[in-house]
């Protein structure tokens, strides 16, 4: 099976990076091609269009930013639909809308194209150890074909239905990390005010029930203060807003969530989109001192 990798971004590059190491021939294409660097010295072959980059695999898989740069990567005259062809399967696993994920798996089906939506949980150091959890919307029979290739990116996947299924639950499970991630900055900062030290009041969550692995993952940035992007906040913001969009959709309204969704709007404002989305701490410190 020949792959193709549109999108080196963050989880592009060790996603990529472990479908080559596990053997695959591997097709590459980035918007800024000196992010494709280290992957070319891996072996992986890199093609100057979406579209050039189609037509040479069997299976296409896009993980870009978000709806515009998916739709960006599909329809522009040199993109992925120029490229496909009846029986090839295309996979795109940016966290989108899924009223998009079914507006793209339908162009493609034009083509006599299956379309996976297939998301990811997990953030960098997971994509490494290849350790993602997969969540996959769309023909049950495809996902079993490209099974094997979530296992080598992911250590779980889950078929949950029809297309837009994989980025309902992505956008569920993002709507918890937005709002856990709050929930730690805030606890911290009431911690730090009441005169007990980050590095002690993180001791205490990890040990605690309400401890989780995202807590080791950011405890290093918190102590440091500094917030290098794992996950962008702009990114983390996107999704917030895409469950909102979602919760609209189906008539209902979540407190913590559209909460949640305006301080990460607020902290994108200011300026703070291109840190980690752990650096809505240096937000809400901000407000603090105002
Ligand atoms: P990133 O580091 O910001 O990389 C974004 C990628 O999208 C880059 O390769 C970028 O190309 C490409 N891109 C953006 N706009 C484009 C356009 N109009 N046309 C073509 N390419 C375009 O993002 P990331 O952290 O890897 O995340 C990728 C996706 O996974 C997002 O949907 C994000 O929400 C989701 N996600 C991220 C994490 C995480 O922890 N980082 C975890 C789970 C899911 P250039 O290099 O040319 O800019």
């Amino acid at each position: 099976m020949k792959l193709g990798w549109i999108g080196l971004g963050n989880m592009g590059v060790p996603m990529a990076t472990n479908l080559k190491k596990a053997g695959y021939e591997l097709y590459i294409y980035n918007r800024t091609k000196e992010k494709a660097k280290e992957l070319i010295e891996l072996g992986a072959i890199f093609k100057e269009t979406p579209k050039e980059l189609t037509e040479s695999v069997d299976v296409v898989i896009t993980m870009v930013s978000d709806d515009t740069a998916v739709r960006e990567v599909y329809t522009e005259e040199s993109g992925v639909l120029a490229g496909l062809t009846p029986g090839k399967i295309a996979i795109d696993m940016s966290t989108i809308s899924p009223s998009t994920s079914r507006e793209i798996a339908a162009l493609c089906a034009e083509k006599g194209v299956k379309m996976l939506d297939a998301p990811v949980s997990g953030s960098v150091a997971p994509a490494k150890a290849g350790e993602l959890v997969v969540l996959v919307g769309g023909d049950k029979e495809t996902y079993e074909t490209c099974k094997p290739i979530f296992d080598v990116v992911g250590k779980a996947s889950f078929y949950l239905g029809e297309n837009g299924a994989g980025s309902n639950a992505k956008l569920a499970i993002n709507s918890m990390l937005g709002i856990y991630i709050q929930g730690l900055a805030e606890t911290v900062l009431f911690a730090e005010r009441a005169g007990i030290p980050r590095e002690t009041m993180l001791e205490i969550v990890k040990l605690s029930a309400v401890g989780a692995p995202i807590v080791n993952i950011k405890t290093a940035s918190i102590i440091e203060d500094q917030y290098p992007a794992a996950f962008a906040l702009k990114h983390a913001t996107k999704d917030l807003r895409l469950a909102m969009e979602k919760a609209k959709e189906m008539d209902i309204q979540f407190p913590l969530i559209e909460k949640t969704a305006s301080t990460y709007q607020a902290a994108l404002a200011a300026g703070l989109g291109e840190l980690d989305l752990m650096a809505i701490l240096t937000y809400i410190t901000q407000e603090l001192k105002k």
